[in-house]
């Protein structure tokens, strides 16, 4: 490795990546080559039990002891220099990816509890996280206790009360609801509660970087231990391939892995190279087009008669501004509010809902700029009506306290000309 590797700024960083990587040795390629080989030819039997000591072992770090390959879902270099960049991205120690966002969330907890263990969790969450610590953690014997994770004080009486809180999670913007965490504050009191417990009952927090995206926020800067990312949203960017990807302790790396190689979701080397060569290169230009369009589209909605609200960590208005001018900081240190939007539409319930349907059965017919579709964070502006779509595992008594309202839409910003984008907005907003 280049002692002067770390000099370099991380945008450059995240296109060249490591100047040698110990995964793999392709001096010739400019680009990265794609791996395609599910097994690797071990040449003798003492490499073969060779490769199988090594793996998962801490003795053998796999960032500069080059890791003898055996079979892909052990370890595979696209995917290991993929990992060494989302390293570099989190400023992280260590980064194992998943097949899926969700694959890497259910990792990153399944390392850290087990039967008889309680999680923490904040009261808004992504979808699926929700059904799977409601659905599947019960039939594990793990309780998850939610709550309100701006509210530091109950955070706390709740560690103090349950010495089998072993992990707290939350995101940051919050899917839908954009309201913010303060990774500080929450690091700080699990640190301080910490202390008085013993050295393997710590507990861990885990945060979701996927809305912010690396560029936009580092958890681990503010003493947050693990990061999980949805790669198949803004890391991967143009909405090929899905992906996750854990970032954190070189000290659960070994635990990551021998996790994912026996549950077995491993993220693909043909879908890990475009998050390589592709995805993460282009983040921060990406990111930072869409951010300056998302605060054209958010002003343009906040004066419009019929938007009642518009949640944008960006606009002065957003509750949590300075919050997010604290944390929400790009790779050079400039404020960085991300490029989702979410906004509701006037009206008592059942009329904000009609007026919503209305509103996104036009876009749905009329707009070229703006799709009707789930996921986020792709080149296309995409808008969706979280409580009958991505929200409606979460049941609808439930909706209003876990920050989802019946008319709000959440809009990811995409790549097209912000005039176009919110001339989409102005046509489907006359007719709702
Ligand atoms: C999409 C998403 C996930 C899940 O990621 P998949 O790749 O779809 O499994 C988790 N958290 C957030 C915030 C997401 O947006």
């Amino acid at each position: 490795m280049a002692d002067n590797e770390r000099d370099y700024r991380l945008r450059t960083r995240l296109i060249h990546g490591k100047m040698v990587s110990t995964h793999w040795d392709y001096r010739d390629h400019i680009v990265p080559p794609i791996s395609a080989s599910t097994a690797y030819r071990l040449e003798s039997a003492e490499r073969g039990a060779e490769g199988f000591l090594e793996f998962a072992n801490p003795e053998f770090n796999r960032e500069t002891h080059p890791p003898i390959y055996i079979y892909d879902r052990l370890d595979e270099p696209s995917r290991g220099m993929l990992e060494e960049n989302l390293e570099i991205a989190e400023g992280g120690e260590a980064s194992v990816t998943f097949a899926t966002g969700m694959a890497a969330i259910s990792a990153a907890l399944g390392v850290l509890l087990k039967a008889g263990d309680t999680l923490v969790a904040h009261k808004t969450l992504y979808g699926c996280s929700y059904s799977l610590f409601t659905n599947w953690y019960p039939r594990l014997g793990i309780k998850t206790v939610f709550t309100d994770l701006t509210e530091l004080e109950a955070l706390e009486r709740i560690l103090r009360a349950d010495s089998n809180v072993m992990a707290v999670y939350g995101e940051t913007p919050c899917n839908p609801s954009l309201e913010l965490l303060d990774l500080k504050a929450i690091a700080d009191t699990v640190k301080q509660v910490n202390q008085s417990r013993p050295p393997r009952r710590l507990v861990f927090t885990v945060i979701d970087n996927t809305f912010a995206t690396p560029y936009c926020q580092r958890p681990l800067q503010f003493g947050i231990d693990l990061v999980v990312h949805s790669l198949t949203k803004n890391i991967g960017g143009f909405g090929t391939d899905m992906g996750g990807a854990v970032v954190g302790p070189k000290l659960l790396e070994p635990d990551l892995l021998l996790y994912r190689k026996d549950f077995g979701g491993v993220l693909s080397p043909k879908a890990a190279w475009p998050a390589l060569v592709y995805g993460l290169p282009t983040l921060p230009l990406r990111a930072r087009q869409q951010m300056e369009s998302a605060q054209k589209v958010a002003e343009f909605l906040e004066q419009h008669p019929k938007v009642k609200r518009v949640v944008y960590p960006g606009l002065a208005s957003h509750p949590q501004h300075e919050l997010a001018r604290r944390q929400m900081l790009d790779f050079d240190g400039e404020f960085a509010p991300g490029i989702l939007i979410y906004f509701l539409l006037e009206g008592g319930p059942d009329e904000a809902r009609q007026r919503g349907v209305r509103f996104i059965d036009h876009l749905a017919d009329e707009a070229l700029s703006i799709t009707l579709a789930v996921s986020l964070g792709q080149v296309r502006t995409l808008i969706e009506h979280p409580a009958s779509m991505t929200h409606a595992a979460v049941p609808a008594d439930r909706q209003l306290e876990a920050g989802i309202d019946p008319g709000g839409l959440r809009l990811s910003i995409g790549l097209e000309q912000a005039e176009d984008i919110i001339g989409d907005l102005e046509a489907a907003l006359a007719v709702a």
